[in-house]
């Protein structure tokens, strides 16, 4: 029973939050690359990219309110090897930070410190591509910088790639971890600006790198970052409050079905144990009784015994023989009767309350008692 119960906790424990599924991954694949930039203006401040989609209701809420929602990412990726080649997420595996949440794509850029070539960090203000080019090159084009995680905060490394007119970040993750973390971003020109930025796990961020290396040099790497599921952490709380209740309610019920089973197999103990004592002193009566019976040693086979035979063993009486005479007049082997009515009480013949007269009473749990082994 046990286990089952654990299952049923473990069950209700298990079912998700709430999510809202919005925005799922369209078919449409984009064969066209867009490689003209579009200079838009925000806040007065000039911005290279191309923005795919206007931002959404939801993602001035997630601006006013940024700890309410959690969204999710897919990231795809198209390069050039011979043919087009296309790879895309099948499922959200990068989450938005903090900021704006929007589809944009871009041309893929592993940015490099400029001093030293196997960071990647974007920690110092001074970038380049990972191929050793400036990043004026992709000025008049959206493109999206490949930052990985450490060395500095999050904020830092997108303002950076922000300087120079990302559209959007991808930062990965520098462990392999499953748990990716919600970016905090404070900084009002990055949660205004036409930058997004997710977080993507390390194994992911491997996989672009490789795709740049390789394929990335002469031909742009084009990667989109599209909009996934969305978590309500409000009603995800919402729903584990109430599975938590459901959880405790449970308990509550288990513990008392539990009690009620100890008090009852308590008490059922207490009254055997009560029983038991008293057919003992029953059993210590009985005996008391017995012994005031009279008995008689057969002298002579004379017609002072009632019947040739003891009615017990259906054996003849022979002389020297011991017999109890009980007040109904009947007679038997002493050593045949005595365990009988230490039974039963009575006599076997006659069914005369034998033991009675000589004093002896039933404890009243034992009234329908020991008279079965007749
Ligand atoms: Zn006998
Ligand atoms: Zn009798």
């Amino acid at each position: 029973m046990k286990p089952l119960i654990f299952l049923c906790v473990l069950s209700i424990a298990k079912t998700g939050g709430s999510i809202d599924t919005r925005d799922s991954q369209s078919d449409e694949k984009q064969k066209e690359f867009i490689n003209n930039g579009v200079v838009n203006t925000f806040a007065g401040l000039p911005v290279a990219g191309t923005v795919k989609t206007e931002p959404k209701l939801e993602t001035l809420l997630e601006i006013s309110d940024t700890n309410r929602y959690i969204t999710l990412a897919f990231l795809n990726v198209s390069w050039f090897d011979g043919i087009e080649k296309y790879k895309e997420d099948e499922h959200e595996r990068s989450k938005y930070g903090m900021g704006r949440v929007m589809d944009v794509e871009g041309r893929l850029v592993y940015v490099t410190d400029s001093e030293n070539e196997t960071d990647h960090s974007a920690c110092n203000s001074s970038l380049r591509d990972s191929f050793g080019r400036s990043l004026s090159l992709y000025h008049n084009m959206p493109w999206i910088a490949l930052i990985k995680r450490g060395g500095c905060d999050f904020e830092k490394k997108i303002l950076h790639v922000y300087s120079y007119r990302a559209v959007g970040a991808i930062i990965f993750n520098n462990n392999s971890g499953s748990e990716l973390n919600y970016m905090k971003i404070t900084n009002k020109e990055l949660l205004e600006g036409n930058i997004t930025s997710v977080f993507t796990p390390m194994y992911k961020g491997n996989q672009l790198v490789e795709i740049i290396k390789n394929h990335g040099e002469h031909n742009p790497v084009k990667l989109s970052i599209k909009q996934g599921m969305r978590f309500d952490k409000k009603s995800s709380l919402n729903h584990r409050s109430s599975v938590l209740f459901v959880t405790i309610s449970f308990i509550i019920v288990m513990v008392i079905s539990m009690l009620w089973l100890i008090v009852y197999y308590y008490q059922r103990f207490r009254y055997l144990q009560t029983k038991e004592n008293e057919q003992k002193m029953d059993t210590n009566k009985a005996k008391e009784a017995l012994r005031k019976i009279p008995t008689k040693t057969i002298k002579t086979l004379s017609k002072e015994i009632e019947s040739d035979c003891c009615a017990v063993c259906i054996e003849a009486y022979r002389l020297n023989d011991v017999l109890r005479c009980l007040p109904c007049k009947h007679e038997f082997h002493r050593n045949c009767i005595d365990p009988w009515l230490l039974q039963n009480y009575t006599c076997p013949l006659c069914k005369c309350r034998v033991l009675k007269q000589y004093g002896f009473v039933v404890s009243r749990s034992n009234e329908s008692g020991p008279s079965t082994n007749a």
